[in-house]
């Protein structure tokens, strides 16, 4: 991994273990970094004031942006808690956790801010190892909103994703060699449920998290 210790990255951070992770491999490479935080009618308002208290734990700029507007696109039981959440991914179709657009969007807001502040770095921690089915977090449409983003602001953005190629379990390990495992461990939120640290240990989002801990734990002893 190359350095940029002279230049600055916006970071889409939500407070969960992936983004927490990558906030630290932000601070890590980077000069200054700045945590941007979506308020979209999550399950849990909790997350954002979470975000907030790990940035601050971080020491990094934190900027909440109001993107309710995603909750109005389309059904999803994300935003709508009166649709059950999918347990599995169903046969065929993706689960209903999927909000369509998301990522495209949120990706072109970031961008748009990282632009009105002259950084051209951004980060995501999205990943295809542990594959969900959401074709937003492919490494394939990361590079194809990557060249959009440049062609509609005329600007070299480059989107780094460190978490791409990591299931859960080696995204435990890369918080290891940040030396913030016991952060990432006790201070993020997961769960569907909205409880922090290890969660409800039921929900789809806690079962994936526990199944890489767990795995994780057995191949550092
Ligand atoms: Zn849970």
């Amino acid at each position: 991994m190359k350095d940029y210790k002279n230049e600055d990255v916006l970071v889409l951070f939500s407070g969960g273990q992936d983004s927490t992770t990558c906030l630290y491999w932000a601070k890590k490479h980077f000069k200054n970094v700045l945590a941007l935080c979506f308020t979209y009618g999550q399950r849990h308002s909790q997350e954002v004031d979470n975000a907030r208290r790990i940035a601050e734990m971080a020491d990094v700029s934190f900027k909440e942006l109001d993107a309710s507007i995603i909750s109005e696109l389309a059904p999803n039981s994300l935003t709508n808690l009166s649709i059950t959440m999918d347990e599995e991914k169903p046969a065929n179709a993706l689960p209903n956790t999927f909000v369509p657009g998301r990522n495209m969007l949120f990706l072109t807001f970031a961008a748009a801010i990282a632009y009105a502040q002259g950084i051209k770095h951004l980060i995501t921690g999205v990943s295809e190892a542990d594959y969900s089915g959401y074709p937003d977090c492919r490494d394939t449409f990361i590079h194809s909103v990557n060249s959009s983003l440049n062609l509609a602001m005329d600007y070299s953005f480059l989107i780094h994703t460190p978490l791409m190629w990591l299931d859960k379990k080696n995204v435990w390990r890369l918080a290891d060699e940040l030396d913030v495992f016991n952060i990432v461990r006790n201070e993020t939120l997961t769960c569907y449920n909205g409880i922090i640290a290890d969660g409800c240990g039921n929900c789809p989002a806690c079962k994936l998290r526990k199944k890489g801990l767990e795995e994780y734990l057995l191949a550092r002893r």
